[in-house]
């Protein structure tokens, strides 16, 4: 199988008339689809809905699209909670998933009326305290089932390290607890497994949380209103992988839907995502040109983009396909280390990559960058954040996030350099 851009040399040279080098581009278009073909996928079940992980993608453009799909968004902090609030989500569109949380944050997320899953049981009288003496009406916990996690295709997960959830006991003690400050809905989260890749995934989370729903509504009396899968279903980053059947997913998931809560007389239970690499990841790229060829003991690519736009090959040894812009057809017969310019030698987006012959100025195509791209950047090395550009559905393009300046960068610093 081979992976390719959706971005031609052409296109990316007129764009880069007008911004520069190196930048991320998503498009409009592919996160429309996908968006869609998730909706079918579970349009078995009335009242599902995605809510898009903002850390994934944190620009208010790309969120307004999704919204216009019919998404919510899943929040884990102020600044999220904010800009998602300024795009426009209100109340219950608005998921609040995280984890050491501090008080402000919480305050904010019930000011909104966002739907707020504890991460652990402490959570409640902390947020009591801290926030409001009641808790809203329909609230939801995050589960982790400790242990190690399968999935019947091989892939795993250590939820028993994880910082992440609550154990059964505490779920069941939590659920008793809210009962009494004035709770009447509940909805379950777990995130187990991160960029799965098979269609097994979710319906396994699925039976896991079923189970402690039926569980949970026994025990506590509780209405169980909804089911949160959150995020982590996969895409192909390598060439050789198949990309998730994301109606087979939803099929499977169906499947232990009828199994499990429909005989238990919970057929209304909605169910709900947070997937954010899924609908993005594919939907961009980042775009850069070759500045340096050197030879020494390897040859090295040295481009004009480095960790600090792109962190996942340098922290996770994340494989990332590369494409060279108008060599798409040409015979991948060179071995490169592709790297950028930080002071640290694991930032090579690629190693003894096998790339059609390079040559200074070419254009280099970095797929799968829509999602945990752009928002990781950092700035190590006094570099700089690039601009984020949206190619639209009508085939223009639009900058969407300017690129960070020196001054920006300098605009924190006390106390030397008062006036630029
Ligand atoms: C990161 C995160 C997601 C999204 O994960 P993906 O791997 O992008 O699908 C969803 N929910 C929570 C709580 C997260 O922290």
């Amino acid at each position: 199988m081979t992976k390719t851009a959706w971005l031609s040399l052409d296109q990316a040279k007129a764009i880069k008339e007008k911004i520069p080098t190196p930048f991320h581009i998503y498009n409009e278009s592919m996160i429309r689809q996908n968006a869609r073909q998730l909706y079918q996928a579970f349009s078995w079940n009335k009242g599902f809905k995605e809510y898009f992980a903002v850390k994934a993608t944190p620009n208010p453009q790309i969120l307004k699209i999704l919204q216009e799909e019919g998404c919510g968004v899943d929040c884990s902090s102020l600044s999220e909670l904010i800009m998602s609030d300024r795009v426009g989500f209100k109340g219950h569109d608005i998921m609040f998933s995280s984890n050491a949380t501090p008080a402000e944050d919480f305050r904010k997320a019930f000011e909104l009326g966002a739907i707020i899953n504890f991460d652990d049981i402490s959570h409640i009288p902390f947020f009591l305290e801290h926030v409001s003496p009641e808790l809203p009406e329909e609230i939801s916990f995050r589960y982790n089932p400790g242990g190690i996690y399968e999935v019947s295709n091989g892939i795993m997960d250590n939820p028993g390290e994880a910082k992440y959830g609550m154990t059964h006991d505490h779920i069941m003690k939590a659920a008793r607890l809210v009962r009494e400050k004035g709770v009447k809905r509940l909805g379950l989260h777990a995130f187990l497994v991160s960029n799965a890749i098979g269609n097994d995934y979710y319906p396994e989370l699925a039976r896991t949380l079923f189970d402690l729903a039926v569980e949970v509504k026994k025990e506590s009396g509780l209405e169980i209103s909804f089911i949160n899968l959150s995020g982590g279903i996969g895409v192909n980053y390598k060439p050789d992988q198949e990309a998730v059947d994301i109606h087979k997913v939803g099929e499977g998931v169906q499947k232990v839907y009828e199994e499990v809560l429909v005989p238990a007389g919970m057929g209304e239970v909605r169910i709900c995502t947070e997937l954010g690499r899924f609908l993005l990841a594919p939907a961009g790229a980042l775009i850069s040109q070759v500045l340096h060829l050197k030879n020494t003991y390897k040859t090295y690519v040295g481009l004009d983009a480095c960790a600090a736009n792109l962190m996942r090959p340098a922290i996770y040894g994340a494989y990332h396909h590369i494409t060279v812009l108008g060599k798409e057809n040409l015979k991948s017969d060179h071995t490169y280390d592709v790297t950028g310019g930080l002071c640290e030698n694991n930032d090579k987006f690629a190693i003894d990559r096998k790339l059609p012959e390079i040559d200074k100025g070419d254009i280099i195509y970095i797929h799968d960058t829509g999602a945990h791209g752009f928002a990781m950047g950092y700035n190590y090395n006094g570099k700089l954040r690039s601009a984020e550009v949206l190619l639209q559905e009508d085939g223009g393009f639009r900058m969407i996030r300017r690129a960070e300046t020196v001054e920006d960068y300098f605009r924190t610093l006390e106390g030397f350099w008062p006036e630029a």
